[in-house]
């Protein structure tokens, strides 16, 4: 391929993969592979492209994304022009900036007339629902071959050579500890070993533990995947346990680590450690430099990411504020200046890794700490979990819902219910809640309110902290 063509295949990849692209359909998908193989070539390359091209790869992207949500929605449409934008003439990203800040209760709001009717080629679609850290549950509609195609963003950190890409497709090599958003994708061709409900309390068990063992040496060299908790807390155990364990990588998801936990994660398992920085959203937003601990590299090939401050505007380069995403990838549920609701800072100078894509500073969610009552921190991200928002069905009774620490030893629920809340649910709920404990011991009142309301004049959040109430 020459540079013309590379170039061509990152502004439009859709154009270089078969049509028939399905969940399910992938594991030893040659067709597929070859393209997703080529894909990945590409991006391990343009990792150290000019900026200038990168970012001429992105106004092209806009430009076809506008245009399509133009012709195919008359919602956006109006959207477009109400707010100035005239995407033909797009000739640089801060033209973007006229449209606003979007956030998931002003989607929420929008209700369907956000999502784009799917062409044939499109179909099947799917959705997710996801409660966001503001606590409005809200479903996103996304095409399988839209979303699929992206699938090489998860093999571009360095350590991963094309051969990983290989290995994945066509022998099942992951073993998965917990269920990472990514699994909605690729769960029916990849995760025969998934321990799909482990909690870390669980792992004191030794019979489990030696199950988790056996998996992994089943599918040696295995690719560990899971929580960041999960796997801190095996690694914790594995050298307890004094046992090797066959491993290719390992990679952390759905929840930042602290450094202390992804040393000892590196030291015990003795392989690449990979992270990336995905949002149910914004999709695979960056890759973990490896470099820098901590940092991730946006992948600009695909995503336009902003920091901004408190009036909306651009901060200076480094400088902390909210992370607003714009992604040329999903076309049924646009997302085009969506935030994040994450905090973090942009780095643009060329890395010490070599790459020249932007580094992102993830700082943390725009949440804060649940306090013990022995005084340990754990953060509040952990509420998060798939255990206690779906599996006791609180994401689907709820229409939205809050956590309030109003006491060191006390923890408010707050529903506004979309049904009547049974006791089956509470005690469902309470279980899971103590689960997330970790042992200690917490006082859990559940309360079903007509309205959650703001506090301080920001938007209701999905955690409020004992320091935010003792303000
Ligand atoms: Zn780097």
């Amino acid at each position: 391929m020459n540079n013309q063509e590379k170039l061509e295949f990152l502004i439009s990849p859709e154009k270089f993969f078969p049509m028939n692209i399905r969940r399910a359909t992938l594991f030893g998908n040659m067709e597929f592979i070859t393209a997703a193989e080529r894909y990945l070539d590409i991006l391990k390359e343009s990792n150290f492209w000019p900026k200038e091209e990168i970012e001429y790869i992105q106004i092209q992207r806009l430009k076809n994304l506008l245009s399509r949500v133009n012709k195919r929605s008359s919602f956006w449409a109006d959207y477009l022009i109400k707010n100035g934008v005239n995407f033909e003439n797009l000739l640089n990203l801060s033209d973007l900036k006229h449209l606003p800040v979007l956030r998931r209760d002003k989607l929420a709001d929008f209700g369907n007339k956000i999502y784009i009717s799917p062409l044939p080629d499109e179909l099947p679609t799917f959705s997710i629902f996801s409660s966001g850290t503001t606590g409005v549950p809200f479903a996103m509609l996304f095409s399988e071959r839209e979303k699929l195609i992206n699938f090489p963003f998860h093999f571009r950190h360095l350590p991963f050579q094309k051969q990983t890409l290989r290995q994945m497709l066509s022998r099942k090599s992951y073993v998965m500890l917990g269920l990472p958003g990514f699994r909605y994708l690729f769960e029916k061709d990849f995760f025969d070993n998934t321990f799909a409900l482990l909690r870390p309390s669980d792992l004191y068990e030794k019979e489990i533990r030696e199950n988790i063992y056996r998996k992994i040496r089943d599918a040696a060299p295995a690719f560990l995947f899971g929580y960041g908790s999960l796997i801190a807390k095996l690694a914790l155990f594995v050298s307890e346990d004094e046992v090797k364990l066959p491993l290719f990588a390992v990679r952390i998801t759905s929840e930042s680590i602290s450094p202390v936990e992804r040393d000892l994660i590196r030291q015990v398992f003795n392989a690449p450690l990979v992270e990336s920085y995905i949002s149910t959203v914004g999709g695979n937003i960056g890759f973990s430099c490896a470099d820098k601990e901590g940092f991730f590299h946006v992948n600009s090939e695909a995503v336009f990411l902003e920091v901004l401050d408190e009036n909306g505007h651009s901060v200076q380069e480094g400088e902390e504020g909210e992370l607003v995403i714009t992604s040329a990838v999903s076309t049924i549920t646009p997302v085009i200046r969506y935030s994040l609701n994450d905090m973090g800072s942009l780095f643009l100078h060329k890395c010490s890794c070599g790459s020249n894509l932007p580094i992102v500073k993830f700082s943390g969610r725009r949440g804060y700490n649940l306090c013990l009552p022995s005084g340990r921190k754990i953060r509040s991200i952990t509420l998060h979990s798939r255990a206690l928002l779906v599996d006791t069905g609180l994401i689907r009774l709820a229409k939205q819902f809050q956590f309030i620490q109003d006491r060191l030893d006390k923890l408010l629920l707050l529903i506004v219910p979309r049904r009547k809340v049974t006791d089956v649910d509470e005690i469902k709920i309470r279980l899971a809640i103590t689960e997330l404990l970790d042992g200690e011991k917490m006082i859990i009142e559940i309360k079903c309110v007509n309205i959650i309301p703001s506090r301080n004049g920001h938007k209701p959040s999905f955690f409020i902290p004992l320091s935010e109430i003792q303000k």
